[in-house]
């Protein structure tokens, strides 16, 4: 039986029990109000020990009762008791969490909504030379930098800020926002030093092994030159290989003259001009007239937009599109390029019927010495760095390449300028294409 139904049970006896003897010596009414006013006291002196007992924190044991109020008691005990128990086990993790982000060598850094310091890591005073006093302390306020100004105002956290330390300037910080909880954000800071230096070192050494080379490979193929100007005196054997040594010298070149471009984007200071687009695309078309079928390529002029840009990058940029397009089909195949805009864009289209490519591919042509592995007739020679200098092009362009292809039908290289690139507006007549 439930503890309030024995209560109830206690009641109905006790007030069974007033009946019977009221009935017998006439005194109904005093005994039952003498039963009623018992209940009462009883229930107000529990409600009074209870709230003396809550009000000095519940401390210790409960005090001893009896029925439904013993019950009450224990309950109470019971949850308080919990709490205890769940307030330690949550007290123990976060200083668990304390620890393991004391120990953390990567600065974290906890910010509100209001970019408010809220806690930050050992190492956070050791790499941003954050103090415990900064708590409170607006962020851009102690991180000054221009950079990181912006990246905070951006809220555009997918890729981290690079940023010298406030306190050492020899050292490189990747500084990353994460966003989490109600308006918190962490910010992670990750000493690169070593990584950008050797970044750095591979960089000067490709430039450097690049520019080495091109003087060997230019008196190589002067003299292989010569000797395939002498052809009559020798040998057809003498003569195949010497042909095709000068083809090799001329990979060789390409390559080497590639990875001198790449190296210079990766390094070169950015300087913008405005180029006439239309114009330069003529003059891209003109040059590979010379090298592919005449009448293969296709220039449709939808806009006359002239961009905000570096010329001779676009110009690497637009022409290995082309190259590729001519390359890659068939030489009864047209190639469209396709110069327009719209309302949020520019663009440029290098559309082929070529042999396309498989959808496995598509995002890893752009890597550096990515070639598609086709069984071709021909052998169609590439250094695999054409797509890879398109990609690090338009990103200095804040552009996008994107890329749609059909294996077997063709492909559509599609370059994306924002608008903010646009320069002005050229009156240009389509006959000028
Ligand atoms: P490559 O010097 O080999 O042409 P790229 O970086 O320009 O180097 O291209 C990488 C690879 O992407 C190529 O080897 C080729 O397989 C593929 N590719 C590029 N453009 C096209 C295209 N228009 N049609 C089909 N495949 C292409």
């Amino acid at each position: 039986m439930a503890i309030w139904q024995r209560e109830i049970l206690t009641f109905t006896l006790l007030f069974f029990a007033v009946c019977i003897i009221g009935l017998f010596t006439k005194l109904f009414l005093p005994l039952l109000f003498g039963l009623l006013v018992f209940t009462l006291y009883r229930h107000l002196y529990e409600i009074n020990r209870l709230e003396k007992w809550l009000r000095t924190g519940a401390q210790g044991n409960y005090p001893k009762s009896s029925g439904v109020w013993e019950e009450v008691y224990y309950h109470v005990y019971r949850i308080k008791k919990n709490n205890k128990r769940r307030k330690k086990k949550l007290g123990k993790m976060v200083d668990q969490f304390r620890q393991s982000t004391e120990a953390l060598p990567d600065a974290a850094v906890v910010i509100n909504d209001t970019d408010e310091i809220e806690w930050a890591n050992k190492a956070a005073r050791e790499i941003l030379g954050l103090r415990p006093a900064d708590k409170g302390q607006r962020v851009q306020n102690l991180i000054r930098f221009p950079e990181f100004i912006h990246y905070l105002k951006s809220k555009q956290y997918d890729e981290p800020v690079i940023l010298s330390s406030p306190l050492n300037d020899k050292m490189t910080l990747a500084v990353r926002i994460i966003n989490y909880g109600a308006g918190l954000r962490l910010l992670l800071a990750q000493d690169v030093t070593q990584l950008k230096q050797m970044e750095r070192m591979r960089k000067d050494f490709v430039a450097n092994v690049s520019h080495e080379l091109r003087t060997p490979l230019t008196v190589m193929r002067g003299y292989l030159e010569t000797l395939q100007d002498m052809n009559e005196e020798m040998s057809p054997l003498f003569t195949h290989s010497i042909n095709n040594m000068l083809g090799q010298t001329d990979r060789m070149q390409h390559l080497v003259d590639d990875l001198l471009l790449l190296a210079r984007l990766e390094t070169k200071s950015k300087k913008h001009e405005i180029v006439d687009i239309p114009a330069l695309l003529m003059q891209i078309c003109n040059e590979n007239e010379a090298s592919f079928n005449a009448g293969r390529i296709e220039l449709i002029l939808d806009s006359q937009a002239m961009l905000l840009c570096e010329e001779h990058e676009l110009h690497s940029a637009f022409a290995n599109l082309l190259s590729n397009a001519l390359k890659y089909s068939f030489e009864d195949t047209q190639v469209k390029i396709r110069w327009h805009q719209t309302d949020n864009a520019i663009l440029l289209d290098v559309i082929d019927e070529g042999e396309g490519i498989a959808s496995g591919d598509i995002s890893r042509v752009t890597e550096r010495f990515y070639r598609v592995e086709a069984k071709r007739v021909h052998k169609i020679n590439g250094t695999g760095l054409g797509l890879a200098i398109v990609k690090h092009v338009l990103m200095r362009h804040d552009g996008q390449l994107v890329i749609r292809s059909e294996l077997g039908k063709g492909s559509c290289f599609q370059c994306v300028f924002p608008l903010k690139r646009l320069a002005i507006k050229k009156n240009y007549s389509h006959e000028d294409g």
